[in-house]
């Protein structure tokens, strides 16, 4: 009988204090200053390839580091808790490396996971589309198979990093030849295939990583494109989905981490009365209900990516959406409790709370939004009847 354990082993924790120390090298004000000058966060994302960060979830013999989500989600939380999150690793090596090494030809993971591993290639996802959003069964985007090639049609949107991007994995459907019923399939694109367009779109939160349109005209791929087998299913997905969740939840947790370790130590140090504001338990307490949450979402964390490694996809998808919910809801509630310690100052550039607090907010709408995820757990958590 396998257990989880509620301690990491030795060597993540060393993990976490080495990606803490090269994070805090660079540090928010690194990151704040690329985003202001609308410049990518390259130096420390090679940093961390050079270092084996951004692959320790890939197999060794393909260059990464032979662990699994839970040691990739403790480099992405520690990056966050630094203040200096990589939103590209929740896309590059989680979800494509991921499906790449499960679902994968031996070519497939020769030629792109050594690239993911070390960083020196940047895989973006596109699965979200203008008329299906959170509901992926209706993506309209098609594979039609014409002679040894695919040819894709169809449209997607706020696809992130698109432009730091080699190639993008592309969730498709094509049609099954027996019954003409649309099947989930994922192709490799890359981002200057031909008939491929894209656009920005403004966002009102300031990041490094910017998000995309896509236009997809009649975009020809080799056959070899295509990752996984035609009728393999929505399982070759999750293979991928369930990893982003996971890191989701790291992304928002370092986020909330980073906050209240500021709000910390401005409650410790400022005083306007004859004690320092951390004495009032309207500002206390806020901060230690903070805590509580905060521990209670890395448990949940730990235990899906545990059982994402286990090789458990049933139960880790339960448990990566729970994770998923837990970090939205302390990342948004921590940056608002920090900002409101901080008072006026909570939203003053110096502090770097007032965009997080945006960013954060992104906790609860993708991959996956709170909603769906509520309607998830009703369902098969509490086997309640579907309600949509
Ligand atoms: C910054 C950013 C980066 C992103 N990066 C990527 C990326 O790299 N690749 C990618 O493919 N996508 C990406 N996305 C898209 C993201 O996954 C979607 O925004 C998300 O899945 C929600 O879809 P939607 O925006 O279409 O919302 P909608 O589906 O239109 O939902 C709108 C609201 O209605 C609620 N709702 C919808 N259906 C139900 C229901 N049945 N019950 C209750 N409530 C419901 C939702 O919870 C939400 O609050 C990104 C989004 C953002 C904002």
């Amino acid at each position: 009988m396998s257990t989880v354990p509620f301690t990491e082993p030795e060597e993540r924790v060393a993990l976490r204090e080495a990606v803490s120390k090269l994070a805090g090298s660079y540090g928010h004000s690194y990151v704040a200053e690329k985003t202001r000058n609308g410049e990518k966060l390259t130096e420390l994302w090679q940093d961390m390839g050079k270092h084996g960060f951004l692959g320790v979830n890939i197999p060794e013999e393909y260059g990464g580091g032979g662990g699994g989500m839970a040691d990739l989600s403790a480099v992405l939380e520690e990056l966050a808790a630094a203040g200096a999150p990589l939103l590209m690793m929740v896309v590059s090596p989680a979800i494509c490396g991921t499906i790449i090494s499960r679902c994968g030809t031996e070519e497939q993971k020769q030629h792109w996971l050594p690239k993911i591993a070390d960083g020196s290639i940047i895989m973006a996802f596109a699965i979200t589309e203008p008329e299906a959003g959170s509901n992926s069964h209706r993506i309209t985007t098609t594979a039609t198979k014409d002679g040894d090639e695919w040819v894709i049609k169809g449209q997607k949107t706020y696809i992130s990093g698109v432009d730091e991007a080699d190639a993008i994995l592309v969730v498709s459907r094509t049609a099954d030849a027996k019954t003409g019923k649309l099947k989930p399939a994922l192709f490799v694109m890359p981002t200057d295939a031909k008939g491929l367009e894209r656009q920005v779109i403004p966002m009102d939160f300031h990041a490094p990583e910017k998000q995309f349109q896509l236009f997809i005209d009649n975009v020809r791929l080799p056959a070899d494109a295509l990752v996984g087998d035609e009728d393999g299913g929505i399982w070759q997905l999750f293979a991928g989905l369930n990893p982003e969740r996971i890191m989701g939840a790291a992304l928002s947790l370092g986020m909330a981490r980073f906050a209240l370790d500021k709000a910390v130590e401005y409650a410790k140090t400022r005083q306007v009365w004859k004690d320092v504001i951390g004495t009032h338990q309207a500002i206390a307490h806020p901060l230690a209900k903070s805590k509580i949450e905060l521990e209670q979402g890395r448990l949940l964390m730990q235990k899906a990516a545990a059982l994402y490694d286990a090789g458990d996809d049933a139960g880790a998808g339960e448990y990566a959406n729970m994770a998923k919910y837990a970090g939205g809801e302390v990342a948004c509630n921590t940056l608002d409790v920090a900002v409101h310690t901080h008072g006026g100052n909570g939203l003053a550039q110096e502090y770097g709370l007032g965009n997080m607090l945006l960013a954060a907010r992104l906790g609860r709408i993708a991959p996956v939004s709170r909603e769906m995820i509520l309607n998830f757990i009703a369902m098969h958590s509490l086997g309640l009847p579907k309600s949509y």
